[in-house]
């Protein structure tokens, strides 16, 4: 990072210093769409983030099954589950195979309010050596939890060039909702990791359960957001489970549960603090 980076930060965290002060609930009057803060998420909406699209294959595996289909067909096995078996809403950046930019993803999970919406992007992993296996989730920081996190980001931020100063800045708003970030995505890692008998990869993370990475689509989502890496098509093992119908329920059951573990929470949260 450089010295002009660093200033950068600086300022945008006094810049978020002062402008969070007036965001504690109840006190804003302005018509924006709301940043969460502490005191009052409660998880109403699901946005669905199935990775890639169109022209955009993402991962192409060992096989021909290309990443960005697996990912859309789990994301849409997960939507059914969650209007079949929950009160939550839910709504897909994409139902279909077409490319969408990464801003424009996250556009559309603005259009939700802030303090009730969680965003999940769904992707699935490669890597040169054939051996490397399991399942990661992220959450958004300037700084990749290590060179492989740092190498993952730039390949998923491809699509799209932006200015490094207005990531930077952007990118502090993600504080005040970075609590509930990590939350669902330690939920998410360990009842995917459990419900699926996976590879834990998030242990490598400095804090062992959450990994971090610069991942854009997740800087401009104003809401709690993850990303999640469901296996390595570039594995003989998981490219074949991830493109078995029965694998992909198990799947989206266990993305499921997690969400529904994560909204529990917040309830039990907001009873503790006594809050409507
Ligand atoms: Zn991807």
């Amino acid at each position: 990072m450089t010295v002009i980076q660093k200033l950068l930060i600086l300022v945008a965290t006094l810049f978020l210093s002062i402008s969070t002060t007036g965001l504690s609930a109840g006190t804003s009057k302005s018509t924006e769409p709301t940043i969460a803060t502490e005191s009052h998420f409660r998880l109403r909406t699901i946005v669905l983030d199935a990775g890639h699209g169109g022209r955009d294959p993402g991962n192409v595996g060992r096989g021909r099954e290309a990443e960005k289909d697996i990912n859309l067909v789990i994301t849409r096995k997960l939507a059914a589950l969650i209007q079949k078996k929950t009160t939550y809403e839910v709504r897909l950046t994409r139902s279909d195979d077409r490319w969408i930019s990464l801003t424009e993803r996250a556009s559309i999970a603005n259009e939700n309010p802030a303090n009730e919406t969680l965003f999940i992007s769904i992707h699935c992993n490669s890597h040169s050596s054939r051996r490397v296996h399991g399942i990661e989730t992220y959450i958004f920081d300037i700084k990749a939890t290590d060179k492989f996190a740092a190498e993952l980001a730039k390949w998923e931020n491809k699509e799209e060039d932006f200015s490094s100063v207005d990531f930077i800045i952007t990118s502090m708003a993600k504080r005040a909702v970075e609590r509930y970030s990590w939350e669902a995505a330690r939920v998410i890692q360990s009842v995917l990791v459990s419900h699926l008998g996976a590879r834990d990869r998030n242990r490598t993370a400095s804090d062992k359960m959450v990994r971090r990475a610069p991942f854009r689509v997740l800087v401009d989502t104003r809401m709690p957001a993850l990303l999640v890496e469901l296996g390595y098509l570039s594995n003989r093992t998981e490219y074949k489970k991830l493109n078995s119908s029965t694998y992909q329920d198990k799947v989206a059951n266990a993305l499921l549960t997690a969400i529904q573990q994560f909204g529990q929470a917040m309830e039990a949260d907001r009873m503790a603090a006594r809050l409507p």
